[in-house]
């Protein structure tokens, strides 16, 4: 902070809010060189702005009040001139459509001076709004091509940042997405609404405790942790299945795969981590905190976790994640596949949602503290989640759903459809303790004794971890678990925003309208802890902290009312009833209309999937497996004829050719119900993605199992495409 300067104060605050724990340890020399070098963010701005200018961002981060034109062009051509200096020749309006991935167009910095030359040049205009025509992304029926125009509006709140290749610098604004009359068409706009309800419901908890002294926002916070396999690129490209779909559609699982589990932390190869650091340096350069790095289970397979951050940043850097990591990893050789289940057999990959509520001052409103049990505040928070995720956990089961990420759910790996929440012994002690309308008690982990001398006594945690539950409370923050790996987290994100924000309206209203006014301290705890009696009662139901993976959880859940909605045609319906349509609309994060449009989006994206499949597996069916197959065949053929010839009993070699001779018909006929099935009914998109559940996805299962049967019968030097074997390993 700048002593004597106004805004010193703001930008220290606002600062940590757009990268709440980004304090790189500034000993760490080069990556305090080079992060965030090629973000303009707050302290750029501040060093290259006009005093008033500089407040009025601050004004617009903090406040959403609107920037005039005149600034605008003032840090347009601030924002140019930092961009230019550091190479850029081009700009964009960088943003999220709703495909899930990120958006880009760019136009030149340069424009003519009127006088046959040129200059350097952004708007105001152009900073602040763009119109990329960009019909072409799916609208779910917002916009018809004919009625085309959208529009890009900056983010202030996310800071602009370049991204540079061997020969080119593009600096990328972050903006919102939306239609000619305001309508949402990307990620980003429901998310920084559901930030604002969230906001306005935490502040009233926050006043009614009497802790909203120098809090200007509450907002969440997000660390989102990002599981994907590395696969050698010559091996990637000579499978057209993971080219096409991003994973295998056939395979059979090698005799060694994780079932050891040397690959899980295991030593991290050179060449790996040799990308890593690259990975990691040009995201240190785009002010991506991130911090942790692994082997993770199945061969093959690699995480990265970031620091947290305010969410829209999180959100947005995410996204900056999963480019980054496709792109370096083409420079080491490999490709990045970030699919959900790109080989079967083995674990798949999803994405560990880390969130949390925290002040702009920096409170984690989720954290429980020593003396649990006098932290009203905190049981207040934790209880209004477990309501939220209590009614709407068909929500965000539907929130996750994808036809990539149906492969991994449920699978041994990955939490099941059934959501519910794990809170732990303390917690869970906790809950008992407020149903019981008084608590008393902080159960303690106590230490660890590791019976050697040498060795230090350990801090114990007051309950274990469950890998297995979709949505587990791990310390001092929620974590959801069942995200996919390709999937953006800013719709999940948005999801649990809002829904936490109806319960806390409903808990703060229902304190205030008991308390009256000017209670006492002592009426006020009496009357929270009434309320809270009465959530933990009706929404316990939710709390499960034993093996989710077991059967008797799906019975037990049945018996709770809890829904098991075990594939996206399962699931997207739940996006479809009064209650979804109500909670949106109320905290006006989307209209009817708007979340109509990503219904028909998800359910779109769920039957093109897997119709793209379904194509690819037949034709791969027909023109590599069938041949491959019928050459072996021949082979077969030829040695018991030539056995015959010499006069040598053939017997075995006969039946072995009759039973293989079976498996290439059934090959060919599964090929044909594949082919066949791939014709949609007429029957609504609801119906079509029933019918691809129904029938397309078994189809495909069953030619599936008979092509790698045949994987195992057939002369490995016939096989057309490379086998797991080679997939899984890096040399
Ligand atoms: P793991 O769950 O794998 O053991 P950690 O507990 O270290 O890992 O945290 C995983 C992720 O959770 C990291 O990205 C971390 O930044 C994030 N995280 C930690 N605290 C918070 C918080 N208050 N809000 C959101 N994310 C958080
Ligand atoms: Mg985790």
């Amino acid at each position: 902070m700048v002593t004597g300067d106004p805004h010193g104060e703001a930008v220290a605050a606002s600062s940590r809010w757009q990268s709440l724990s980004a304090g790189i340890d500034s000993s760490h020399r080069k990556i305090d060189e080079i992060y965030g070098c090629d973000v303009f963010d707050l302290r750029k701005m501040r060093d290259r702005l006009p005093k008033n200018t500089f407040g009025a961002v601050v004004e617009t981060i903090e406040n959403n009040s609107k920037l005039s034109t005149d600034d605008a062009e003032v840090i347009a051509t601030a924002m140019k001139d930092w961009a230019i200096e550091r190479g850029a020749t081009h700009y964009t309006h960088w943003f999220q459509p709703m495909t899930g991935l990120t958006a880009e167009k760019h136009d030149s910095l340069v424009t003519p001076d009127g006088n046959g030359g040129v200059v350097y040049r952004l708007s105001g205009s152009n900073l602040i709004q763009g119109e990329p025509d960009a019909s072409s992304f799916p609208s779910g029926g917002l916009r018809a091509t004919f009625e085309a125009r959208g529009y890009t509006a900056w983010d202030a709140t996310s800071p602009a940042f370049i991204v540079r290749g061997n020969n080119y610098a593009t600096l990328c604004i972050p903006t919102a997405f939306v239609s000619w009359n305001g309508e949402a068409l990307d990620k980003k706009t429901p998310l920084l609404r559901s930030i604002d309800a969230l906001d306005k419901q935490a502040m009233r908890i926050l006043k009614i405790f009497g802790t909203d002294e120098g809090v200007k926002s509450v907002g969440s916070t997000l660390g989102a942790e990002q599981e994907y396999f590395l696969i050698d690129r010559n091996l990637y490209f000579a499978r057209p299945d993971l080219v096409s779909c991003g994973r295998t559609l056939f395979g059979a699982v090698p005799p060694k795969h994780q079932q050891l589990d040397d690959h899980y932390f295991g030593s991290i190869p050179p060449r790996v981590n040799g990308f890593m650091a690259e990975f990691e340096e040009e995201l240190f350069r785009l002010g991506v905190p991130v911090q942790t790095r692994h082997n993770e289970v199945a061969p093959g397979q690699y995480e990265i976790a970031p620091l947290f951050e305010s969410t829209n940043i999180a959100c947005d850097h995410q996204a900056i994640l999963m480019d980054t990591l496709k792109k370096v990893a083409g420079r080491f050789g490999f490709v990045a596949c970030l699919h959900e289940k790109p080989f079967a057999g083995v674990n798949g990959s999803g994405k560990h949602n880390n969130w949390s509520i925290a002040t702009d001052t920096g409170v984690n409103l989720l954290d429980p503290q020593d003396e649990t049990h006098t932290n009203t505040q905190f049981m207040t928070f934790l209880c209004s989640v477990i309501r939220a995720v209590h009614i709407h956990g068909d929500l965000l089961r539907a929130t996750i759903a994808s036809a990539s990420n149906d492969h991994r759910l449920g699978a041994n790996e990955a939490p099941p459809a059934i959501i519910s929440i794990f809170l732990g012994d303390m917690l869970t002690d906790l809950i008992e303790q407020i149903e019981e309308g008084k608590t008393s008690r902080t159960i303690k982990g106590g230490e660890l004794d590791l019976g050697s001398r040498t060795l230090p006594a350990l801090k114990r945690d007051s309950g274990d971890r469950n890998r297995t539950s979709p949505f587990a409370f791990t310390g001092n923050k929620f974590e959801l678990r069942a995200v996919g790996s390709t999937a953006s987290v800013s719709w999940p994100n948005t999801v649990i925003n809002t829904i936490v924000a109806e319960s806390l309206d409903f808990i703060a209203t229902r304190i205030e309208e008991a308390m009256g006014k000017a209670p006492t301290p002592g009426k006020r705890e009496e009357v929270v802890r009434k309320v809270l009696r009465d959530v933990v009662r009706e929404h316990k139901a939710i709390i499960f902290n034993g093996d989710n993976y077991a059967d008797e959880w799906q019975e037990e859940a049945h018996r709770r009312g809890l829904p098991n909605l075990r594939s996206t045609a399962d699931a997207l319906p739940a996006l479809q009833t009064t209650k979804v349509k109500s909670v949106f609309r109320k905290y006006k994060v989307l209209s009817k209309t708007e979340l109509g449009s990503r219904v028909e989006i998800f359910a779109e994206k769920y039957i093109t999937e897997i119709s793209i499949e379904a194509q690819q597996m037949a034709s791969m069916g027909r023109t590599m497996i069938l041949p491959a197959a019928i050459k072996h065949q021949r082979n077969l053929a030829e040695t018991v004829a030539a056995t015959e010839g010499a006069g040598v009993d053939s017997t075995v070699l006969r039946t072995e050719l009759e039973l293989f001779v079976e498996m290439v018909c059934l090959l060919k006929d599964r090929i044909e119900d594949v082919e066949q099935v791939r014709e949609l009914p007429e029957t609504g998109l609801m119906g079509q993605c029933e019918y691809c559940r129904d029938r397309i996805v078994p189809a495909m299962e069953a030619l599936r199992a008979i092509g790698d049967e045949l994987e195992s019968q057939v002369e490995a030097e016939l096989w057309p495409m490379p086998v797991y074997s080679q997939l899984l390993t890096l040399r």
